[in-house]
C-alpha cells in the first residue's frame, strides 16, 4: 500500500492540485498565478499543478501547454475530447501523485488561498477536508434554488451522508484518493463517492465567489444529468418507488372494481366515460414513467458492462522527464488489492 504514490518515475510531491479546465482561456493565467502563490505559501517547494484540458475549443489547451513548459511545477494533460467535468477530474486524480491532493475548479469560484486553511485542518488528523459553501456570489436564483433542492432531495433518498452545499473543492490525502481511484464506475459523482469512502472527513465553510471570467458550463441539462448520476449511483430507491406506486394504483383499481360491482348490483349504469378515460391516461403515464426508471438503470448497467476506459489521454505536457503516460487504473487497483 505504502508505495502507491511512487508508481512511475516522478518522486511524490507533498501536494498535487488537480484542475479540470474546459474553455477557461479568459481566467487561466490568473488562476495559475493565484494557485501557484497559494501552493508556495502552503507546501513550498514540493508541489505539482495538474491542469486537465477537457477538449476545450478556445485555445485553453495551447495555453496549458505553454504554462506546463514554462513552469516546472505544472503538468498539462490533454484529453482526446470533451468528456465532462467529473471524468476530466478523474483523469487528473489518477495522474497526480502527491501526498495530499487539492481539487479545485478553474474559474476561481473556489478561492485557492483557502489551501492554507485546508492544510491546517488536515493536520488535525482528517483524511478529507471538503469546502462547504456558506454563501454563493454571482449565481442566479435558479441555480441557487435548484442546487438547494437537489441537495435536500439527495439527502433524503441516498443512504450515505453527502454533506449539503459541497462541490468537489476539497483536500484529500493519498489514502483517501487511492480508494477513490480504485472505484471503476463510469457514472461518477465524485463528491458522493468520497463521502461513501468514509474515513475521517471534516467540513470547511467558505464563501463561494463569482466566476472570474466566462460563464458556467453547467447549463440545466448538465445539472439534470449530474443529478441523475448522483441519484442512480447511490440509491435504488427510485426502483422501489416503482413498486410502491404500482401497489397504490392497484389498491385504487380494487376500490374502483368494488364500486363498479356495487353499482351494477344496485342497478345503475355508469355514465362515467370521462373519469374512465382519465384513469386510463393516468395509469398509462405512471407505467411509462416506471418503465423509464427501469430503463435508466438498465442503460447504466449496459454502459458499465462494456468496460471501456473512462477517457483517452491525447498527450501529457510537462518539463522533461514527465512525459510518461499516466499510470493505468488497473495497475493502481492491483496495488490496492495487494
Ligand atoms: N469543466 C470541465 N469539463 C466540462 C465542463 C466543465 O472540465 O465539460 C470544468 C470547468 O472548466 C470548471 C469546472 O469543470 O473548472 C466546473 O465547471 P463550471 O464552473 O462551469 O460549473 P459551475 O461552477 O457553474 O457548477
Ligand atoms: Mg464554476
Amino acid at each position: 500500500m505504502e508505495d502507491i504514490g511512487q508508481i512511475g518515475e516522478r518522486p511524490a510531491p507533498a501536494l498535487s492540485v488537480v484542475v479540470p479546465c474546459y474553455n477557461e482561456i479568459a481566467g487561466l493565467a490568473e488562476m495559475h498565478r493565484r494557485l501557484g502563490e497559494a501552493c508556495r505559501a502552503a507546501a513550498a517547494p514540493s508541489y505539482e499543478i495538474v491542469l486537465v484540458n477537457d477538449g476545450s475549443t478556445d485555445g485553453t489547451g495551447a495555453a496549458i501547454a505553454s504554462l506546463a513548459t514554462s513552469d516546472p511545477h505544472t503538468v498539462g494533460i490533454d484529453l482526446a475530447r470533451n468528456y465532462g467535468h467529473q471524468i476530466a477530474l478523474t483523469a487528473g486524480l489518477e495522474f497526480c501523485h502527491g501526498e495530499r491532493i487539492l481539487i479545485i475548479d478553474a474559474d476561481l469560484q473556489d478561492p485557492p488561498e483557502l489551501l492554507a486553511a485546508f492544510m491546517a485542518k488536515m493536520d488535525q488528523g482528517f483524511d478529507v477536508v471538503y469546502g462547504q459553501r456558506a454563501s454563493r456570489q454571482g449565481e442566479g436564483w435558479f441555480k441557487l434554488l435548484s442546487a438547494k433542492l437537489f441537495y435536500r432531495l439527495l439527502g433524503h433518498v441516498v443512504d450515505i451522508d453527502i454533506a449539503p452545499d459541497t462541490g468537489d473543492f476539497r483536500l484529500m490525502n493519498r489514502r483517501a484518493l487511492d480508494h477513490l481511484n480504485a472505484m471503476p464506475e463510469r457514472y461518477r459523482f465524485i463528491r458522493g463517492m468520497v463521502s461513501w469512502i468514509g474515513l475521517k472527513q471534516a467540513a470547511l465553510p467558505y464563501e463561494r465567489q463569482a466566476r472570474f471570467a466566462g460563464t458556467t458550463h453547467y447549463p440545466l441539462k448538465k445539472m439534470l444529468l449530474l443529478a441523475a448520476d448522483a441519484l442512480t449511483s447511490f440509491s435504488i430507491v427510485p426502483l422501489r418507488f416503482a413498486s410502491m406506486l404500482g401497489f397504490v394504483f392497484g389498491l385504487f383499481g380494487l376500490m374502483a372494481l368494488g364500486f363498479t360491482v356495487f353499482s351494477w348490483l344496485a342497478g345503475h349504469v355508469l355514465p362515467g366515460w370521462t373519469s374512465l378515460a382519465s384513469l386510463i391516461l393516468i395509469i398509462g403515464s405512471v407505467q411509462l414513467l416506471m418503465l423509464g426508471i427501469f430503463g435508466e438503470y438498465l442503460g447504466r448497467m449496459y454502459m458499465e458492462a462494456k468496460r471501456r476506459p473512462l477517457y483517452i489521454v491525447d498527450r501529457v505536457v510537462g518539463p522533461s522527464g514527465r512525459n510518461e503516460v499516466p499510470r493505468l487504473r488497473e495497475k493502481l487497483a492491483e496495488a490496492i488489492r495487494a
